[in-house]
């Protein structure tokens, strides 16, 4: 499934930046210092990067870190 699918059926809302989607990290989307908009995700390789944890999740981190979390 593309990124953007799947974030939109998980209802984590994305916006286009320029040529860039950016989105709120549902990892650490609890933590209200942080910038609403602080991952980016990459279409071609079908994942987001995380600038506040320097990390790259895949469709499949994402799914597992929310399991069972209300979006
Ligand atoms: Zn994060």
């Amino acid at each position: 499934m593309k990124i953007l699918s799947f974030l939109e059926k998980n209802r984590i809302t994305f916006k286009k930046i320029g040529q860039n989607y950016v989105c709120r990290c549902p990892i650490c989307k609890g933590d209200n210092q942080l910038h609403k908009h602080n991952a980016q995700i990459n279409l071609n390789f079908n994942s987001i990067y995380c600038f506040s944890e320097g990390k790259v999740y895949f469709a499949s981190d994402i799914r597992s870190a929310v399991r069972g979390k209300v979006l």
